[in-house]
This record gives structure tokens, sequence and C-alpha cells, in this order.
């Protein structure tokens, strides 16, 4: 237990406030796995909070919510939610639905149960009260971990109406927790998955990298995509996956696949190159388009593809500009990689994203196979080996490939015949 939560718990607590750790940490905690960060909930106002803390901000528009900021752990702190139905036939002022059902603004306080009945799912709105050190569970959140299920908290259509993010929030925590979907609950999943449209894009590529980058983000795809939540996110890349086990399938599975080893061992990963494997497909389909239809050349085919195929994904999900410079990069040394002669080589190896592009065009490789396995595995060789054995390579490949032989150095000055 994260002893900043406890601080702020106490602090509340001693100044005559209800204070509760709720959402995910108790449901994680419960289920034996280390919470990820701690959630607060309290009577007392977004401005009585900030009373009692020196290092406290106020943030947030839609319901306004108190960073506890200790360094590097930030505690969220957020006052009792109200219910935000309409009363009678007057639409309440604080609260606003769009036509599809879509929860626009909310933000009313109310009580603890009314806090309860606003959460998602019932394994996340369980209380732990720092007052006696009990667990308060609204919803049958405990009967709900016994019974390894994810179920909404409510209608479930007019839960996922109100926001339709909660149908990824299902997902991921079914996969995640190894848990599954109550049928009521994934019943209206498919229908409604159209609704995703809704979501502004940057919020989706928040959720993304929960999705996929979780450590189960193989099974979280299996998942959205029976869900038929995949093709809303990547409406250029579904329609290649449709046969099962084709090249396009054993690409994705492969990728989600060694991030989720990489996740799991402590490496690096970059959203970039989830990204730029998802797109890929779609980028070279849309390059042979342009280059059988429009007579273009590879290299303004693939440009043009390159473009079209991102801005298409970017109305979906937005992608910062620092991830998807990388994804370009990735894409484009995969074109250079094959030219290897002379001092391209040593200069490739320098290249800031070239470790990137080689784990990328080895991917390719182990699906494809040919040629493209035959060159990854130069490129594995060429990093291992020594300079003079490099010389030998790339010799070889000059012999192998009828490449230009080394032109001799010309004199930089010409002589000036003299006059
Ligand atoms: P994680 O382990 O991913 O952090 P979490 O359950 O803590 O899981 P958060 O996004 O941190 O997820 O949200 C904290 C809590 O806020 C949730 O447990 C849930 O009670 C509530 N919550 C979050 N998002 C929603 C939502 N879209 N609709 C309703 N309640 C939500
Ligand atoms: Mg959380």
């Amino acid at each position: 237990m994260s002893e900043n939560a406890l601080k702020v718990l106490y602090r509340l607590h001693n100044n005559g406030y209800q204070a509760y750790l709720v959402g995910g940490c108790v449901r994680d905690a419960l289920l034996g796995k280390d919470p990820k960060d701690f959630d607060v909930t309290t009577d007392a106002t977004p401005e009585q909070i900030k009373g009692l803390f020196r290092n406290c901000r106020l943030i947030g528009r839609r319901f306004r919510l108190a960073h506890i900021v200790f360094g590097r752990e930030i505690i969220e702190v957020a006052t009792f939610r109200g219910h935000h139905e309409n009363s009678d036939k007057t639409e309440s002022k604080d609260s606003k639905h769009s036509d599809h059902g879509q929860l626009m603004r909310d933000n009313v306080f109310g009580s603890i149960e009314e806090d309860a009945q606003r959460r998602d799912f019932t394994i996340n709105a369980m209380y732990y009260n720092i007052a006696d050190y009990s667990i308060s569970d609204f919803a049958g959140g405990m009967q709900a971990i016994k019974n390894k299920e994810i179920a909404l908290i409510g209608d479930p259509e007019t839960r996922y109406r109100e926001d339709p993010v909660r149908m990824l929030r299902a997902v991921r925590f079914a996969a995640k927790l190894d848990m599954h979907i109550s049928a009521t609950s994934a019943e209206p999943i498919k229908r409604l998955a159209p609704l995703m449209a809704n979501i502004p894009p940057a919020r989706l590529f928040e959720e993304i990298l929960k999705l996929l980058l979780s450590g189960q983000g193989l099974a979280t795809y299996k998942l959205l995509t029976e869900f038929h939540l995949f093709e809303q996110l990547f409406p250029q890349l579904a329609p290649l996956l449709l046969q099962a086990g084709s090249r396009e399938n054993q690409f994705v599975e492969q990728v989600l696949t060694n991030t989720d080893n990489r996740i799991n061992t402590g490496q690096r990963v970059t959203p970039a190159f989830i990204f730029a494997a998802f797109m890929w497909y779609p980028l070279e389909e849309r390059c042979q388009q342009l280059m059988v239809e429009g007579g273009l050349n590879h290299f303004d085919g693939f440009n043009l593809a390159l473009n079209d195929v991102m801005h298409r994904q970017i109305q979906r999900i937005m992608i910062p500009k620092r991830f998807s410079s990388t994804i370009r990069e990735i894409w484009q040394l995969q074109n250079r990689l094959p030219r290897r002669y002379g001092r391209r080589a040593y200069q490739m190896l320098e290249h800031p994203k070239f470790r990137a592009a080689y784990d990328f065009l080895l991917l390719r490789g182990q699906i494809e196979g040919g040629q493209l396995l035959e060159l990854a595995q130069w490129w594995t060789d060429f990093q291992e080996v020594d300079d003079s054995q490099r010389k030998t390579m790339l010799e070889e490949l000059r012999k192998q490939e009828g490449g230009p032989a080394r032109r001799p150095r010309r004199n930089r000055k010409k002589p000036k015949p003299k006059a």
C-alpha cells in the first residue's frame, strides 16, 4: 500500500471528512496484484481538499479533481459523484446527453452510494474505509471477483451509450485480469461498437496504449476483434485480417506476442512500433494500388501511400508527432535496408532508428520468409561480426549481386590545363 495514499487518507479523516480508497487499487489488492495507482474519494469538495494539502493541484473541467503530488507519485482525490439522471422532464443543468445517449457533462457531487452507481464495473466499485479498515461493496464486486466476471453496474446498453469507452475497458479488464465479460454486459457490445466513432481521437490514443501495452496485448487484441471493436480502431487493417492464418494475421499476432514478452521481461517498448506494424500492410496495399492504377513508381507510390494511410488512421486515433515521425522512419528505412553497398551499411548502423527498423525487418522476414528473411539474417550477422568480416560480407554481396565495383577515388582537384 502506498504510504502517500495513506497520508492523504489520514489527513482527510483527521479533518472530519470521509476518505476511501476506491477503484482499481482496491480491486487489484483483493486479487493479490500490485496496484498501479491509488485513487481516493471523499465527501470533501475540491476547494476543501486544496485547503488541506499544499502539494495539491485542481484539474479537470468536466469533473474537478484534486491531484496530490508527491514527487513522481500522484494521488488522485475525487469528491463523491452524484446522479446525473434528468429530474422529471427538466434537464438537470449539471448533466447533458448527446443524441446517442453519450454523457457530455457530468459534475454533480453526491453521496458514496451514488458515487458507486456512477462507476463502470462492479469490481471497480469497492471502497476501503480508513476509519474502520472495512470494505464497502455496493455493487457485488466481491462476488464478481470470485466468479471472475466483468459486469457493468446498471443497464449495460445505457452505460455503454453514456460512455462507449466502457466497451474497451470491459475488454481490457477481461484480458488483463483473466476474467470473462458477463453475458448481459457482453451482449450489446457488437451492436454498439460503431459508437466508438464519437470518441475523440486523443482519448482513444490513451486507451490504445492501455489496451496494447498492458502485457496482455495479444489476448486483448483477440477480444477486441471478437467484439467488433478492433475494426473501429484500425479500420484499414481490419479488412485484411478476415482470413485466419493469413500473413497479415500472423504479423499482427507476432508483433503483439513480442511486445507482451518485452513488457513482461521489463524491456522497453514504443507504441510507434506497434502502430508502424498495424499500418504496414495497408501501406503496402495502398502503394501497390497507386503504382498499378496511378502509374506511379515505387518511390512516389510509397511516399504518397505513407501519407494516405497515416492520415486515415489519425481520423480515429490521434498519434502524437513524436510517435508518428518514428513510424515514418521505421517505414522508410525498410526501403533503405536492402541497399547496403559501400558506406551505406555502416551509415545505417549509426541511424538512430536502425534498431527499430531492423527489428521490424526481422519480423517481416519471419512471416514472409524468402529474400526478406535472408536480408534480415544478413543484418543480424553484420551487427555481430568484426570489422574485417564486415568488409568480407560487403565484398561478397558485391560479387553476388554484381553491384558496382569500388570506384577508385578521383582526384579532388583536376589539374587545370595551363594556358
Ligand atoms: P487501472 O488498473 O487500469 O488503473 P482502474 O480501474 O484504476 O484500472 P482508472 O481508469 O484508473 O481504472 O479509473 C479509476 C476508477 O474510476 C475505476 O476503477 C472506476 O471505478 C472509475 N472509472 C474510470 N473510468 C470510468 C468510466 N469510463 N466510467 C465509469 N467509471 C469509470
Ligand atoms: Mg487506476
